[in-house]
């Protein structure tokens, strides 16, 4: 579904259209889902938030109670993270990290590191040193595993499995593992594995990623006669666009973690979802400025745009919509415009073909001076967009219900 909540469409009632666009998230929505996510994870399986999927702090205080920490992939992100929710752990990924970003996260005394590089795993040492003396640093190798054994075939690894810039090449783990169990950097201390090697799979894919991931890592550390505390299995759960209703199966994943830890006593998992956790919780809610007829195709154009609500244009999809007929009266003595046919595509205001926010959406009688709701704008939306192209206003942002509840 991603018809607005009642939440959602009774404040919706309240904005004036100078007030449009506007993004409006539904805490309790978001809690709710946490909660039902959190609850289907069995014991020694942590959830991180990937903040990148949408930093709000609002967003990241309501997922507070629900999560173990939150993965951080920048040194932005990782100041901006510790101010809204601080006392969380933090994971800090992502590749290029900076001198200046890894001496802030030492400083900061980040409880993980997702090393991207050998030479990030030699520079972190060398940092460590003089920014945490003293202290000991966790340090996760992240590992672009080639775990696809032909189970997996179409399925999109876009971040793992073949040439990629993330993590390190099978090739150089070793030589990281031994970097860590030397006395090279001896503040640094090999905690665990890490992979992100997908985005977009069901459970059951997922799922068996998740055990060649833990195979790969397990026979690593018993090579070098390491302990081997911590694997995670990255984030990348399903979020279908073109099937709202479709939802990634928490509780089949949940179930299927719990053999793979069963399967390995004294291992924690760790998952760091981010649009399967927020994407659900959030609507660019808009108005329709005009309605026009173009060589046989109907075209309404809103208030806003990709500038605001990229996810469309990325992903090369529809984004889901639903029409909030206003009962406003037209206020000019010319014709109000609207749709005649019963299939609109909706576009932005800016000047590119690319402006598209849903294609042939069934949308009969549309009217200028109607709303409509982009949903699942929770995730990937607003914080990826070119905002300042063409200069047009921000949209307004709406957290309804507070981010504790109650
Ligand atoms: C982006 C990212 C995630 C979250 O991915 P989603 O598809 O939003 O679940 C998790 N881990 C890493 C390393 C990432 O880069």
């Amino acid at each position: 579904m991603t018809e607005p909540t009642p939440a959602v469409r009774a404040h919706v009632g309240t904005l004036r259209p100078e007030d449009l666009p506007a993004y409006c998230y539904d805490l309790a929505a978001l809690r709710d889902h946490a909660a039902h996510v959190r609850a289907a994870l069995p014991d020694r399986v942590e959830l991180y938030y990937a903040a990148k999927a949408n930093p709000e702090p609002e967003i990241l205080a309501a997922l507070r109670p629900y999560v173990h920490g939150y993965e951080v992939s920048s040194g932005g992100e990782l100041t901006h993270v510790r101010k809204a929710v601080p006392g969380l752990p933090l994971a800090f990924g992502g590749p290029g990290k900076t001198p200046a970003e890894l001496a802030g996260a030492l400083t900061a005394g980040v409880e993980r590191f997702h090393v991207e590089s050998l030479h990030e795993l030699h520079l972190l040492g060398h940092l460590a040193a003089r920014h945490a003396p003293g202290h000991r640093v966790a340090v996760l190798p992240r590992v672009n595993l080639p775990v696809d054994d032909g189970s997996l075939d179409g399925v999109p690894l876009a971040m793992g499995g073949r040439p990629a810039p993330f993590g390190l090449d099978p090739a150089d783990a070793d030589e990281a593992v031994r970097l860590l169990a030397d006395d090279t950097y001896p503040q640094l201390e090999l905690r665990g594995v890490h992979a992100h090697l997908a985005s977009g799979l069901a459970a059951s894919e997922l799922l068996t990623v998740a055990g060649a991931v833990i195979t790969w890592a397990t026979a690593l550390a018993a090579r070098h006669g390491v302990p081997l505390p911590e694997v995670v299995v990255g984030g990348g759960m399903a979020v279908d666009y073109t099937d709202p209703a479709a939802r990634f199966d928490w509780t089949a994943y949940g179930a299927g973690l719990a053999r793979l830890t069963a399967a390995h006593p004294g291992l924690t998992l760790r998952i760091e979802p981010g649009r399967a956790l927020t994407a659900y919780c959030g609507w660019y809610v808009t108005e329709v400025l005009d309605v026009k007829r173009s060589h046989g195709e109907e075209f309404a154009v809103v208030r806003g745009g990709t500038h605001h609500l990229r996810t469309p244009a990325t992903k090369g999809h529809d984004q889901p919509c639903t029409v909030l007929p206003t009962g406003t009266p037209w206020p000019h003595p010319w014709p109000r415009p609207a749709a005649n046919g019963d299939r609109v595509t909706l576009t932005g205001q800016l000047c590119t073909p690319k402006d598209l926010l849903a294609r042939h959406v069934p949308a009969a009688g549309l009217r200028a001076g109607d709303r409509v709701a982009f949903g699942m704008a929770g995730a990937y939306a607003w914080n990826i967009s070119h905002h300042d192209f063409l200069m047009h206003p921000r949209p307004g942002f709406h957290f309804l219900g507070t981010p504790e509840g109650g």
